[in-house]
């Protein structure tokens, strides 16, 4: 366990009851040796079956760097895959202090309630940076966290941006397979990861408070155009006059945005995650919109595209590495770059002259 997952204050759960039957062996090996390596089949028999503590051992494979954890939990992931893609995906967004939490806990709640079983990810562009982070480091979801029907993982701790996004949707993938039908992934409504989040998700859920001086508290404008709600939390108390008001701002600002591909038309809601009222109401948006979009047949589109686009990014990200790992390649990088220090070559030949010389190792073999 690192530092840092010591000190935060967020649980992973240890979700529903295991199964006795099912992959004993591998439980007694995590007992006995929690850095035992698991074969393949035990992880996907174990995810299949429901089983968090295995869920949670292959997502840490996801999560390392290591070559070899690598291509196990690309097995595991191929094994999982028909498996999954039967899950409700929801983003949530919203500045920092705005009630992400609060709200998750809530709706959460109410949906394991509901018999519904409920994974939550999270992605924190704030981790990646600094040794801190916006999501990780306070008590977060506690009763959520104590839910058997509920498993809270903390957004990975580094990498890159886009590389956390390709751990987080493999992670979905996972989750799916271990049977939860309802994945929120959240992430903090700073800018840099919401068009991540937006193209992994069905649903995208933009959280607001009311008031707080600026109507659109530093929300950009593109995050509030990927909306496919906006929910003002925090209206109790002596806030229900200006949530009130805030709703009727955003419907009005919504009406200024290019209609959505999908049709639908985004609504704005008010909640407060504190009294949990408004929440049902909130997840009522959510299955109107599953149904809007099954029956125009976009829900479906949407999830081939963004299947299309991961495809394509993944295909981007083989080939950079595979060009940035060979060699050859690197040591004429270093003397290229000196070329253009020296204002010996530009810019645009260096790179010509770079993939030439990739293509003439392809060829060569
Ligand atoms: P996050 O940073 O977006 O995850 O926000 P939190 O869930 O941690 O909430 C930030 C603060 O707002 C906390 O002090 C909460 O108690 C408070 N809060 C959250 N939801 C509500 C709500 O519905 N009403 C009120 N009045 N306060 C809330």
């Amino acid at each position: 366990m690192t530092n840092r997952s010591k000190k935060s204050a967020l649980k992973v759960q240890q979700g529903v009851a295991q199964p006795s039957s099912i992959n004993s062996d591998a439980l007694q090996q995590i007992r006995q040796n929690k850095s035992a390596a698991l074969s393949t089949a035990q992880l996907v028999d174990g995810i299949l079956a429901g089983n968090i503590a295995l869920l949670s051992k292959a997502i840490t494979l996801i999560e390392s760097t290591l070559s070899v954890h690598q291509t196990q939990a690309q097995e595991v992931l191929a094994a999982c895959l028909p498996h999954a893609g039967t899950s409700m995906r929801v983003g949530i967004t919203g500045v920092p202090g705005v009630g992400k939490s609060s709200f998750i806990e809530a709706l959460g709640s109410h949906l394991t309630a509901k018999n519904h079983r409920v994974a939550v990810l999270a992605i924190d562009p704030s981790s990646l940076r600094t040794k801190g982070s916006i999501l990780g480091d306070k008590t977060r979801m506690e009763s959520l966290a104590a839910d058997a029907r509920a498993y809270i993982r903390p957004s990975p701790a580094s990498g890159t941006l886009g590389g956390v996004a390709k751990k987080t949707w493999e992670s979905i993938i996972l989750c799916e397979a271990a049977g939860f039908d309802t994945i929120f992934v959240e992430t903090v409504g700073v800018g840099q990861s919401e068009t991540l989040v937006h193209s992994m998700v069905d649903f995208f859920l933009l959280l607001m408070m009311p008031g707080a001086g600026d109507e659109l508290q530093g929300i950009k404008r593109g995050i509030m155009e990927m909306a496919d709600a906006i929910v003002i939390n925090k209206a109790d108390g002596n806030n229900i006059a200006r949530a009130n008001a805030a709703k009727m701002d955003y419907q009005n600002a919504l009406h200024l945005y290019p209609p959505a591909d999908s049709g639908w038309i985004p609504q704005v809601a008010l909640c407060s995650a504190m009294e949990n009222t408004g929440i049902a109401e909130v997840w009522n948006i959510v299955e109107d919109y599953v149904k809007f979009t099954t029956d125009n047949t976009y829900f479906h589109q949407k999830r081939t595209d963004q299947n299309l686009q991961l495809m394509h990014q993944a295909l981007k990200d083989l080939l950079l590495t595979d060009f940035y790992q060979n060699e050859e390649i690197k040591a004429n990088i270093l003397k290229i770059e000196q070329e253009i220090h020296q204002k010996k070559i530009s810019a645009y030949n260096a790179a010509q002259s770079l993939s030439n010389l990739y293509h003439a190792l392809l060829k060569k073999g």
